[in-house]
């Protein structure tokens, strides 16, 4: 018998099985594939199956948020590192692997475990009791998906995916952009005298500008809809923008990029055209691109993005793109250990909590598998802390997001808390070496995992 139900055998649910098994937890890992069901995406048995690209992405723990990721979970004992620095193939500074050789070698690793008992079987309604971890990722099966709705009321569960872009703050051009919400009609804060009380970053278009780039919108190469996709419910508000641009030339300008009653400071004028951002975390550090969801390659986006007046030299935390993503609002479900607020019982990981990618959604398992670990042995754990990688995604998922606009985020910097003193060249290492210090401090008082 098991002390922890988890459903789902993917990245995260793989993740989350073996920290529960080395710290000496039975695990119940239910996967549906091998039982005669299939997601669009998978197309093997194996756990772990990565779905689209093999790259991990950087390896770099020093400059890169994701580099730093890996290097935490390497310290935390993670199976996904493990097996994925042992089916690494060449690929620079990145981490790619033999898609095949890591799943199987995930597979094997926890079909080996004493502790795991690997049940091909598809789960169609959310435990009433006993600890359990959903992490069906962002294909979950419906009749689970309508469970998981009922238990968290049904327009909390994104079935579909229009992201915008997000740019980092600090790359955006305030010489050419400026400050305003339209009529004039900013928030005022009065605990926060730096903000100027007017919400949005706006970047003015003239006439030709404006029409080059809506051509530009036409003419970029677009990713094409597979037959699932088109078979997903479409929202309203999330129409791509390059939709809007064939529909005419002034349809954009009646819609998002509308320039009316936003007073340029340089010319005293409106625009005749804008593009606004909108912020996007609490640190202010991330602002996204209103309006601005796209199915535009990523290489296209980025070029023609930094046409925009103020973001030519733009960075971007996320690019847009459209697919099915099932997710939870996690910042108001769920609690700081994961657990769904009304079910404590249930904790969600992986993708399916609002984190993008692999090893986030890796990460996320880990932590899952650990806070679960913790509970049984009675003697929780505190979160990670927010300077870490962990802590950061972590923080973003159970909290630091705004709710009602929460999309999917991959790690980056712009999720941790800033670091004001350090030269702009250095940050990054600042940053990653402050993590370091900080998650050395937090494993001390991890030592009862390794004698449960
Ligand atoms: P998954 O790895 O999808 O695991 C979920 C598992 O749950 C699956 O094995 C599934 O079969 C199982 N399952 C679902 N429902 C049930 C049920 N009711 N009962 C039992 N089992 C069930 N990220 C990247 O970093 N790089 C990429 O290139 C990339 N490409 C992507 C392409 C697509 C089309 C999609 C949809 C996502 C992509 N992602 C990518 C995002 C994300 O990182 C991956 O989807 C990742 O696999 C998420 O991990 P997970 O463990 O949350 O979900």
């Amino acid at each position: 018998t098991h002390q922890v139900h988890i459903i789902g055998g993917g990245l995260a649910g793989s993740e989350a099985a073996w920290q529960l098994a080395q710290a000496g937890v039975k695990v119940r890992l239910s996967e549906m594939r091998g039982a005669g069901d299939m997601t669009p995406a998978h197309q093997t048995d194996g756990l772990a199956e990565m779905v689209c690209s093999n790259s991990f992405r950087s390896d770099d723990p020093d400059k890169n948020a994701v580099g730093l990721l890996h290097q935490e979970m390497r310290r935390m004992g993670s199976l996904i590192m493990a097996q994925a620095d042992r089916a690494k193939v060449p690929a620079g500074s990145a981490l790619a692997v033999d898609r095949d050789v890591f799943s199987d070698g995930v597979t094997r690793a926890l079909g080996d475990h004493p502790n795991v008992e690997i049940v091909r079987e598809r789960i169609d309604v959310l435990p009433d009791s006993g600890l359990t971890i959903v992490a069906t990722g962002p294909l979950t099966a419906m009749t689970l998906a309508q469970s998981i709705g009922a238990a968290t009321g049904m327009e909390a569960l994104a079935f579909f995916d229009a992201i915008a872009p997000i740019v980092h703050r600090d790359s955006i051009d305030m010489d050419v952009c400026w400050m305003a919400s339209r009529w004039d009609k900013g928030t005022v804060d009065p605990d926060n005298p730096e903000w100027d009380g007017r919400d949005y970053i706006n970047c003015p278009m003239d006439r030709d500008q404006y029409l080059a780039f809506v051509q530009g919108l036409i003419d970029a190469e677009k990713t094409d809809f597979k037959q699932w996709e088109k078979d997903t419910p479409y929202f309203e508000g999330c129409m791509p923008i390059e939709v809007m641009a064939e529909r005419g030339p002034e349809t954009l300008r009646y819609g998002p990029m509308k320039g009316k009653g936003l007073d340029d400071p340089r010319t005293g004028r409106w625009p005749y055209a804008v593009v606004q951002l909108r912020q996007d975390n609490a640190l202010g550090t991330l602002w996204n691109m209103v309006g601005f969801q796209t199915k535009m390659k990523h290489a296209a986006q980025v070029a023609l993005f930094r046409t925009i007046p103020g973001l030519e030299k733009a960075e971007f935390a996320r690019l847009g793109g459209l697919h099915r993503n099932t997710f939870i609002r996690s910042p108001e479900l769920l609690d700081g250990e994961l657990r769904l607020k009304a079910a404590p019982h249930i904790r969600f990981a992986g993708q399916i909590t609002g984190c993008e990618g692999y090893v986030e959604s890796s990460a996320i398992g880990l932590l899952a598998g650990l806070f679960a670990a913790a509970e049984i042995s009675g003697r929780p754990i505190a979160p990670p802390p927010p300077e870490t990688a962990l802590g950061a995604l972590l923080g973003h998922i159970t909290g630091g997001a705004d709710a009602a606009g929460y999309q999917p985020m991959n790690i980056n910097f712009g999720l941790f808390p800033p670091m004001a003193d350090a030269h702009k060249k250095q940050r990054k290492e600042a940053m990653t070496a402050r993590a370091r210090a900080a998650l050395g401090d937090w494993m001390q008082g991890l030592d009862m995992l390794e004698t449960a």
